[in-house]
């Protein structure tokens, strides 16, 4: 039980990559925060499935991207349990469109929920991790389209580029606390988030990959679990690549 007695917040925990996140930390012995924004429906399928490992979990509906929502999301968790030892900011989204066709409101939705949500979510929760003395760990999830940029993706390539340099400001900000804060940048994973992609992007994703597939939300989630524990408490500011050697 590599995070026994340790409690987390997972945002976006409820679906796709974040399910597999909350899962895996419980397996690990952390107790769950599983937040999720509309589909109530999936985040209690979550914490059902939870409860069924002998875990504990709740489900806290918050828009991440609303600073006040994320501030209660943290209150919740420490009402819940106490203390927030690791926080993963996970919860995203994408409207690709090339820049020339981009709104406004494109850009500002995907900046708002990728980016500015990983601030919302640490201004919560650093504080109480700070005064509990017990150092912490941040997990951010960019993207491959953070490191190498893809085309009819600049707003969620910026978005998931900005998270690693918020995550490297914040490692030196807070690592005399011993609060690590790195990144996850995951290749292509089937969610229901990449379930737009046609055959051609399939094929190309699958042919520019050297391990040759997309990977799975397992994959994601134990990289999450490693970071999340004392394994890796010499690690911070850094960006872990999770994604078949796409982006090498
Ligand atoms: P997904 O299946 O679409 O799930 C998105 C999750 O985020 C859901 O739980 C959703 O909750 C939640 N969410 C969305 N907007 C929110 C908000 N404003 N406040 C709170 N929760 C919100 O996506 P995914 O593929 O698992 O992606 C998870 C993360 O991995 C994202 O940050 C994504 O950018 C990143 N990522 C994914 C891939 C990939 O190939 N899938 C690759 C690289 C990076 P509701 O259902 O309640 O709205």
């Amino acid at each position: 039980m590599l995070l026994e007695g340790k409690v987390a917040i997972v945002t976006g925990g409820s679906r796709g990559i974040g399910r597999a996140i909350s899962e895996d930390l419980a397996k690990n012995g952390a107790k769950i925060v599983v937040n999720y924004n509309s589909n109530a429906d999936a985040a209690n399928e979550t914490v059902a499935a939870i409860n069924a490992l002998g875990s504990e979990a709740i489900a806290v509906q918050a828009d991440v991207s609303d600073f006040d929502q994320a501030q209660a999301l943290g209150k919740a968790a420490i009402e819940a349990y106490g203390q927030v030892d690791i926080l993963v900011n996970n919860a995203g989204t994408t409207k690709d469109t090339l820049l020339m066709t981009m709104k406004e409101a494109q850009w500002d939705d995907v900046m708002d929920i990728n980016l500015k949500s990983a601030f919302n979510m640490t201004k919560a929760v650093a504080r109480p991790m700070i005064r509990k003395k017990n150092g912490g760990r941040i997990i951010n999830i960019s993207s491959v389209s953070g490191l190498i940029g893809l085309p009819g993706q600049s707003n969620y390539s910026a978005s998931k580029a900005g998270m690693i340099g918020f995550s490297k400001a914040l490692a030196k900000e807070l690592g005399g606390r011993a609060i690590t804060v790195n990144c996850i940048a995951p290749g292509f994973i089937p969610t229901d988030l990449t379930s737009v992609l046609d055959e051609d992007r399939v094929k190309w994703i699958t042919e520019s990959t050297p391990l040759g597939r997309m990977g799975k939300p397992e994959e994601i989630a134990h990289a999450v679990t490693f970071l999340a524990s004392d394994h890796a408490a010499f690690i911070t500011g850094e960006t872990l690549r999770v994604d078949g050697g796409i982006a090498m």
